[in-house]
């Protein structure tokens, strides 16, 4: 029998503590000892006294999983009993509660749905498959009566989720934009501040650490998708995948948008948007102008923030870190401590059945649009173009024109249009003989109320 059940069923005190005055004990397994796992380990042993006079429960790690037996961990004062048999771990008699942090689909899903079954609460930081599979978990855990928490999994630190799930409930929320990706805005702020392109930019991303050897799941977006279909399937209760995102990285991203949307008055950023129409829900990651007004515009660095708008609370920003070892360990304890008390109080969790809502084809949403391309530097060029946008039902709210050698560079900044709209107008625009080349097509964000 374990620990847990002899709390439960034998010796559970009104205030939680056993016969002899010892705080009941929770008895975790981390699959996975990296950046994440590791420093969830510290933690605990740093925090471990701190939870037991705030909530009555002991945390104690009994065992972790990893591949590599033999790499140091630097784990000396909390060292748990180390195995490279994950399974084992999530089996173990002596673990009440599975905290996943391996990362990649499988067999990270084979080890949750096992642990889901056994009636242990998993913790998770694991974006892509929360992103792949989440109604399947969700309905699995609330057949067991477990909790499957993963605040972790989006923007690191941030207690974005939380706040969805729990301070937000009786809200609607309407649209959440986020910068939940550190690498990209890293690098999209020093192409801003230091005038550098993007593969310059990149290379000290790397240089830092803040970049992957193969930056492509945070350049192309899709590490970004996956945390959007997430917020969406929260914020909305629907079952969101990150196939439903559509997706834009920043690796088209130049210097000179970059100063176009500065003399505009406007930042680069790359943004996840889920928003709910009457028709069915958006979701999508794009880089975007934001302007300098906005609080999503002095986000810099590797640093995350959401911005959230809803019809009671009305806008509201979360900020903080969105990676590295301990700020991501926060998130995780967090959650952890949150089953722990859900396990020793016997409360039953409900993560709820998502709704299969209809997906709004990228096309038929909108935004403002930026739309930057070099004509040739003679009269009557300026009015050719607007013609062809009034023609196609998309109107102009400014237009500044810079004279480069004999051609002309014009940024148009459209009121919100629909996409198909302005693809038209590109095509058109496109066939005038005075246009050399349209150089550049960005969503531009409103300014916030
Ligand atoms: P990491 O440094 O690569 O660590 C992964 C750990 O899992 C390693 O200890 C590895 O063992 C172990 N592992 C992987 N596959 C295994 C297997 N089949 N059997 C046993 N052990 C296995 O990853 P991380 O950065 O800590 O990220 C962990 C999770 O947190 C991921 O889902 C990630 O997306 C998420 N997350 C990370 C951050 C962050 O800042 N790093 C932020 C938010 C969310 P070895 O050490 O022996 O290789």
């Amino acid at each position: 029998m374990s620990r847990l059940r002899s709390i439960q069923d034998e010796q559970v005190f009104e205030e939680g503590h056993d016969a002899m005055g010892n705080a009941p004990t929770i008895r975790v397994g981390v699959l996975g000892l990296g950046t994440v796992g590791s420093s969830l380990v510290r933690l605990i042993a740093q925090q471990g006294q701190a939870i037991e006079t705030r909530t009555g429960i002991r945390l104690e790690v009994t065992r972790a999983a990893v591949r590599n037996l033999d790499a140091p961990r630097g784990l000396a004062s909390a060292t748990p009993r180390i195995v490279d048999d994950p399974m084992s771990v999530v089996e173990a008699d002596d673990v009440d509660l599975v905290v996943e942090l391996m990362g990649g689909v499988e067999p990270a899903r084979q080890l949750i749905e096992r642990a889901i079954r056994l009636r242990k609460p998993v913790v998770s930081a694991n974006k892509e498959l929360i992103a792949s599979c989440s109604r399947e978990l969700f309905e699995l855990a609330d057949a067991a009566g477990v909790d499957l928490l993963f605040e972790a999994s989006v923007a690191g630190g941030i207690p974005l989720l939380r706040a969805i799930r729990e301070s937000l409930a009786g809200d609607r929320i309407r649209r959440v934009l986020g910068i939940v990706n550190g690498t990209t805005n890293f690098i999209l702020s020093q192409m801003t501040e230091q005038g550098t392109d993007f593969g310059e930019s990149l290379a000290e991303a790397q240089a830092l650490g803040y970049a992957e050897a193969d930056p492509t799941a945070d350049v192309e977006g899709f590490d970004a998708a996956s945390k959007a279909a997430i917020i969406a399937t929260l914020a909305f209760g629907a079952d969101v995948t990150s196939d439903d995102v559509s997706r834009q990285g920043i690796t088209a991203i130049s210097a000179a948008d970059i100063a176009a949307a500065e003399a505009l008055g406007y930042t680069i950023k790359l943004l996840a948007v889920v928003e709910r129409a009457d028709a069915g829900i958006g979701a999508r990651v794009e880089p975007a102008m934001v302007p300098l007004s906005h609080p999503l515009a002095s986000v810099r660095d590797a640093f995350n923030a959401l911005f959230i708008e809803a019809d009671a609370v009305g806008e509201l920003m979360l900020y903080g870190r969105g990676a590295g070892g301990m700020p991501t360990a926060s998130a995780v304890l967090g959650d952890v401590v949150d089953a722990a008390k859900n396990l020793v109080g016997g409360g039953a969790p409900r993560h709820g059945s998502l709704e299969s809502v209809p997906m709004l084809d990228s096309t038929a949403t909108g935004s403002q649009y930026a739309i930057r391309m070099s004509v040739d530097d003679e009269s009557g060029v300026l009015a050719d173009i607007a013609s062809e946008f009034g023609r196609n039902g998309v109107s102009i709210e400014s237009v500044r024109q810079r004279g480069v050698d004999q051609q002309a560079q014009l940024t148009f900044v459209t009121h919100y249009s629909n996409q198909e709209a302005v693809q038209a107008t590109l095509r058109a625009v496109e066939q005038l003989d005075c246009v050399v080349s349209i150089d550049s097509v960005i969503a531009v964000i409103g300014a916030a109320t």
